[in-house]
């Protein structure tokens, strides 16, 4: 499969703009399933269905799966793992403060985010609040923040080096006034349509509210912010959508939050969201079978990776600069900061030869070390071969990142592969 870049990337600018947190990227997953015939179950309910397409949403993470009828207990999963959170900032207990005649915001840094390109951005505040019933109410401002930066007049040696303190200079203003007479989580809540009164707990992020944008000479580039990961959660989304039913395995996509963190929690890849979910999947497995399952299972996690910076090539090893635009990313590391091995340079190789997509390979320069992904965590859980992909992208971390136009559409392509019968 590979499908043409413009309607593809169309589509994945829509999901970017509807997906300004992880709470939000998960809903537009779900809701994208439900169109395609998928049904949704809870966690707290018994799963009575052995086949058919599901899903089930913990918090901001996501997992979808296809299991055909007939299939047998020990049949092996066929997984593509993502995350649905970004690198920014979240919004503080007592969140409303003022100085000076303006009204501000106190956020604290999530991740590692490129502070100077948040700079002078009209942001949102999206998430979830929490009412004292327990229920979950996703809100989103629109453009309603910025972070504004110090005039050169002011800071005369600013382009000699940007010193940016995380808490003094990170405040961003809202509005003007006095706190005293501003209520921000009130103002949300009434986006929200509940009483300020009932919020009792929030997860709110700050996002970019630029459109995603097609630009440079034949429309080379794409733009938008939170494409880590979002491109992976859009790809693997199409992929198992496109997931045939008697494939011989079971097809599952799972998009996790708090990857940006670290990945230790609820719903991140380091919990036990999807090995709870692949039990439960085949509860009626014997413990064997269900091991016998996992050893002919394959997981390829989807992350976002480094083009080369023409600016600053020798960042990169000398033999491996992948460019953006000649195809996805396959991410090596002899230190498993990437799960990737030679079975699992194998087995990507045979879904991009399936699909007809060429691809590059990315290793570190040793000077200079690469991040990690969910990848070495979910083969450290599960003991799933593994390999670490995902499509090349400039400015990794900026509020707004740029990647090639076709790139997208052909790690789409690769992963639908993936889930595919072997011809
Ligand atoms: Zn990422």
């Amino acid at each position: 499969m590979t499908t043409a870049p413009g309607p593809y990337l169309a589509d994945l600018a829509s999901f970017i703009t509807a997906s300004p947190s992880s709470f939000h990227a998960a809903r537009e997953a779900a809701a994208r399933l439900i169109a395609a015939g998928f049904t949704e179950l809870s966690e707290s309910a018994e799963w009575s269905q052995d086949a058919g397409r599901f899903f089930v949403v913990r918090d901001g993470a996501i997992i979808a799966w296809v299991r055909a009828h007939g299939t047998p207990p020990a049949a092996p999963f066929r997984i593509i793992g993502a995350h649905t959170d970004s690198p920014g900032f979240k919004l503080k207990p007592k969140p409303t403060t003022s100085a000076h005649g303006w009204l501000q915001a106190g956020v604290e840094v999530y991740g590692g985010p490129l502070l100077n390109s948040w700079l002078d951005r009209e942001l949102e505040f999206a998430g979830r609040l929490v009412t004292r019933d327990g229920e979950q109410h996703l809100v989103r401002t629109g453009p309603f923040l910025r972070f504004p930066q110090l005039a050169v007049h002011l800071d005369r040696g600013v382009n000699d080096g940007l010193r940016l303190d995380p808490q003094s200079h990170m405040n961003p203003v809202f509005g003007l006034g006095d706190a005293s007479s501003a209520d921000l989580v009130g103002h949300l809540a009434s986006l929200a349509g509940i009483e300020a009164a009932d919020v009792a707990g929030y997860d709110i992020s700050v996002a970019d509210t630029a459109a995603p944008a097609v630009f440079g000479l034949d429309g080379a580039f794409f733009a938008a912010g939170r494409m880590d990961n979002l491109v992976s959660v859009h790809a693997g989304l199409a992929a198992i959508v496109a997931a045939p039913d008697g494939a011989g395995h079971v097809s599952v996509f799972a998009a996790f939050d708090h990857e940006e963190v670290g990945s230790s929690t609820r719903s991140g890849a380091g919990g036990p969201f999807l090995a709870d979910v692949l039990t439960r999947i085949a509860a009626d497995a014997t413990e064997s079978e269900r091991l016998r399952g996992l050893a002919d299972s394959w997981c390829f996690s989807s992350d976002a990776g480094h083009s080369v910076h023409p600016n600053y090539a020798e960042r990169h090893d000398p033999a491996n600069r992948p460019v953006m635009g000649r195809g996805p990313l396959l991410k090596i590391n002899a230190n498993q900061r990437y799960a990737t091995d030679a079975m699992g340079a194998a087995e990507w190789a045979r879904a991009c030869r399936q699909a007809g997509v060429a691809y590059q390979e990315f290793v570190s320069n040793n000077t200079v070390p690469c991040g990690s992904t969910i990848g070495p965590i979910t083969a450290t859980r599960l003991g799933i071969r593994t390999v670490d992909i995902g499509v090349p992208l400039l400015s990794m971390h900026s509020a707004r990142e740029l990647c090639a136009v076709g790139d997208p559409a052909a790690l789409a392509g690769a992963l639908t592969a993936f889930l595919s019968p072997r011809p």
